[in-house]
């Protein structure tokens, strides 16, 4: 195996606090919103508020939002719908959003010279995409004489604060976890106050709603968008399911999870905020070993978060290619045909074809059915993960590019403490064990919906595939698959 180099040298950051004029009494300073939708728990706004003597929000409409391969309608109908629900709430609080379409190296020192701003403040993005166009609004801001200030906030801890004993990123989950656990949770940062009587939202101009607008017509039915909906799934959340987490969370048919990840996404709700309703919560488990279990269990998925955000920053090259380069070398023998059934939710695996079918109507999936149908994809399919991946950021309302990246690679085992890749999910085993009376099957595949539950997930067994039932056989045969996919790693292994 070739060893495995973390990105070295200065991160964006440290580059940005160098040659930048950073003010310390700022009089108009400019927050520039992006994956921060909201006005409470915000670093970057709060440190405006507090150091500025006035505020200005902008918003830019960047083209790379409704451009490129893996823009998907659900997630920007969900960023614009929480966007104009932001103008509204900065509206109640006495402050315009300024919403600008462009690019923000242009349009951000334009801003700053027509209003007077002497200093840009925003939250850090930790895409390299999105690290490269900030040093370009750094450079643009810089060459006017204007302060631009980065704020650690998506993040409890970035790449470089969660260190082994050698000073390296970690690239194992569990010692991750244990390091992140042993630090203190930082309180919510202040909420933007209001700096006046309430603007008329209707007097400003909203953002645009529709992703038809930007080319992305919608097909989807997303959920609830904005600050708000992310507080009411949070609380609902925590009054109750998280204390059957542990268990619920792997069963799709129920709501045992947060659905918190669009919101985590597009900011609409702060880290700081979930860890504090966390903590409250887990101190209301008390001794009930199974709510302290569901509690545990919960931060355990956040922390895989931050896992995957750091995973990305330091090792960059995660983007392009297999976490361990020897996994480049896989061929991927699989069929153009097999990968539109896949999309399509026809393969004749009901789980899979459940879990498609909710993803294309939807916007969302469950984390089991994530992790299902991207081993029937890399392991029975042998179609590469980067394939899937691509799908599910076009699909997803949730997609990121760290957490698709890392669940991804983690299912196709080529990514850090991946499931070793002869660790294979057989679909129908899945199916019966997590969608045991087959609820969730019938909701998404009609063809199925009076199929007993005992063959619900292997219908070909009992022949139950009539012509009538329009319902596909297996396009593959899982037993054979394997063993084939299992050849197929083991060639490209590097030795010992
Ligand atoms: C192949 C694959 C692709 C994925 N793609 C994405 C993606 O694009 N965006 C995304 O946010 N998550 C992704 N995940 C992780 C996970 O499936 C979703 O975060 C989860 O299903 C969201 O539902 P929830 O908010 O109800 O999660 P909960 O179970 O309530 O978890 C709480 C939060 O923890 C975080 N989280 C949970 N599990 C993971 C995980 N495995 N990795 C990283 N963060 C996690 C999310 O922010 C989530 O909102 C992917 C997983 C797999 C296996």
């Amino acid at each position: 195996m070739r060893p495995l180099s973390p990105r070295r040298g200065p991160q964006l950051k440290l580059e940005l606090a160098g040659p930048c004029v950073i003010l310390r009494a700022v009089k108009l300073v400019l927050h520039w919103f992006r994956r921060d939708l909201r006005v409470t728990d915000n670093t970057a706004l709060s440190e405006a508020a507090r150091r500025g003597e006035r505020v200005l929000p902008v918003f830019i409409l960047e083209d790379a939002l409704h451009t490129g391969p893996d823009v998907g309608a659900a997630r920007l109908a969900f960023l614009l719908q929480s966007a104009e629900e932001l103008r509204r709430d900065l509206a109640r609080l006495g402050y315009p959003l300024i919403v600008h379409r462009g690019r923000s190296e242009i349009e951000l020192p334009k801003l700053c010279a027509e209003m007077g701003a002497t200093a840009v403040f925003c939250n850090q993005r930790y895409e390299p995409y999105a690290q490269a166009r900030d040093a370009r609004v750094f450079n643009a801001l810089n060459a006017e004489g204007v302060g631009f200030e980065v704020f650690k906030d998506a993040v409890l801890w970035e790449e470089r604060e969660i260190l082994t004993q050698a000073g390296n990123p970690y690239t194992v989950f569990t010692p991750y976890a244990k390091a992140w656990r042993a630090r203190a949770i930082p309180p919510p940062r202040p909420d933007l106050k209001a700096v006046g009587p309430p603007l008329n939202p209707a007097a400003g101009k909203a953002v645009p709603r529709d992703p038809a607008d930007f080319g992305h017509p919608l097909s989807q039915t997303v959920p609830p968008a904005g600050a708000a909906a992310a507080h009411r799934a949070l609380e609902s959340f925590l009054a109750a399911r998280v204390y059957g987490y542990a268990t619920g969370r792997d069963f799709p048919a129920q709501a045992g999870t947060s659905r918190l990840s669009p919101h985590l996404r597009a900011g609409t709700i702060g880290i700081r905020t979930v860890l504090a309703g966390w903590l409250a919560a887990r101190k209301q488990a008390g001794v009930d070993a199974a709510g302290r279990s569901g509690c545990d269990t919960y931060l355990n998925e956040l922390i895989w978060r931050e896992f995957y955000l750091q995973v990305l920053a330091n090792f960059p090259h995660v983007m392009r290619g297999c976490f361990r380069p020897e996994y480049d070398a896989l061929a991927w023998p699989g069929e153009e045909a097999h990968f539109t059934a896949w999309c399509e939710g026809r393969t004749g695996y009901p789980i899979v074809d459940a879990a498609m079918r909710c993803l294309n109507a939807t916007g969302g999936m469950h984390n089991r059915l994530r992790m299902i149908v991207a081993m029937f994809l890399t392991k029975d399919l042998l179609i590469s993960w980067q394939r899937g991946e691509r799908y599910f950021m076009r699909q997803l309302v949730d997609g990121d590019l760290a957490a698709n990246n890392g669940g991804w690679q983690w299912s196709a085992g080529t990514g850090t403490d991946a499931a070793p890749y002869f660790r294979i999910f057989n679909p129908v085993t899945q199916g019966e064990k997590f969608d045991p009376d087959g609820a969730f099957v019938r909701q998404w595949v009609p063809e199925l919906a009076t199929v007993a539950k005992d063959h619900i997930h292997a219908p070909w067994e009992a022949g139950l595939l009539s012509g009538a039932r329009n319902y596909p056989p297996p396009i593959v045969n899982h037993a054979v698959q394997r063993e084939r996919c299992l050849a197929m790693f083991k060639a490209v292994r590097a030795p010992g």
